[in-house]
């Protein structure tokens, strides 16, 4: 039998192979650096969400559309995409590993079992920032966009604290870059807002664009999405509105920001406020990333007279097709969820829900 030991030894001290392992060990030490902003983001977040939850729960009462059920079904949906971020990493993250301690760690699972034992098995529908724009507007209602916009401004405050001079770091701390409020005719009618899409990483952000096409997306802007590549777009009737607004890190402020490209093209005869001028390069991040994505889809849904309106094209006009949209969104994403050891087939998707 011949021996292959001496020569695979003279080889690992040949320069080639040295520079080969060496890129490989700096590949690994970024691979646990972002290991670890994910495990810090999602246990400073995770925290950050229970303080602003109990402040919220004070507001409660004179609102009848919130209980602190809904409230509790809130920071059960914020573990459970979480845990399942962490779980469908590139190096998975065991749920425990987002505590500091057993203690913290054994009260949350008491209190929230179901997102302890979903993570692997059910799929989110929204990012953790999403479904915080959602409860704090839902608390302080849709007419008052200076309150929601303080309120964003503290928390991402006090997520960001640690990453001050490093946007890189920034960019993983499941903190959406970016809101969005948009409105039909009048301001006093109520905004909608959203949020740009906030996990930690390409494939990542594919899948959660993905399952938002499947779930959570109005069907038109599903359509806009699904079709941008190859050119297709949905045309608002007039009178809509959208206001974007991005977070400065070192003034700890919100700016008024114009619209990218992207949603320029996929989203048509919309009043964007600032308008755009002219696009920087370097827009390179997936159609429906945007927050004017989730905030014209809570638009859509809200206004029937917008829905009923609006006019979606591929090449031409036609008529959308939520079914075909679904399969192909379905397709992408079991294939990127196999990839991460979640394992799914094509006609098995639950999504996670808190049972009231
Ligand atoms: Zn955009």
């Amino acid at each position: 039998m011949e021996n292959n030991d001496n020569p695979q030894e003279a080889d690992a001290h040949s320069p080639s192979r040295m520079e080969a392992l060496m890129k490989n060990c700096k590949l690994q030490k970024n691979k646990e650096e972002v290991k670890q902003r994910l495990v810090q983001s999602g246990t400073d977040f995770i925290l950050v969400f229970w303080k602003v939850l109990s402040a919220l729960e004070e507001n409660i009462q004179s609102n009848a559309d919130v209980s602190v059920a809904t409230l509790m079904a809130y920071m059960a949906e914020v573990l459970h995409c979480i845990f399942f971020l962490g779980h469908i990493h590139e190096m998975p993250i065991n749920p425990k590993t987002f505590f500091q301690n057993d203690r913290l760690f054994q009260i949350f699972k008491r209190q929230f079992p179901e997102p302890f034992e979903h993570y692997s098995t059910h799929l989110p529908k929204r990012t953790p920032f999403s479904i915080l724009l959602d409860m704090v507007s839902k608390v302080k209602g849709h007419t008052d966009h200076r309150t929601i916009l303080s309120q964003v401004e503290e928390v991402k405050k006090k997520l960001t604290e640690k990453s001050k001079d490093n946007q890189f770091v920034n960019n993983y701390s499941l903190t959406a870059s970016v809101i969005c409020m948009s409105y039909f005719c009048t301001p006093e009618k109520g905004f909608n807002y959203g949020a740009s899409l906030s996990c930690s990483g390409k494939v990542e952000t594919k899948i959660m664009i993905a399952l938002s096409c499947i779930k959570t997306w109005n069907d038109a802007v599903a359509h806009a999405v699904c079709h941008a590549k190859k050119g297709g777009f949905i045309k608002f009737p007039d009178g809509v509105t959208c206001q974007a607004y991005i977070y400065d890190l070192k003034s700890g402020y919100n700016i008024e920001k114009a619209p990218c490209k992207k949603c320029h093209g996929m989203f048509r005869n919309v009043n964007f406020l600032p308008p755009p001028s002219e696009w920087p390069k370097g827009q390179d991040w997936q159609y429906g990333n945007c927050a004017e994505t989730e905030s014209l889809s809570h638009l859509l849904n809200t206004e029937q007279n917008v829905r009923n309106a609006i006019k979606a094209f591929k090449t031409h006009e036609v008529i959308i097709n939520r079914e075909e949209i679904v399969q192909e969104a379905k397709k992408n994403v079991t294939q990127l969820l196999n990839s991460r050891k979640f394992r799914i087939q094509l006609d098995d998707f639950k999504f996670f829900a808190v049972q009231n």
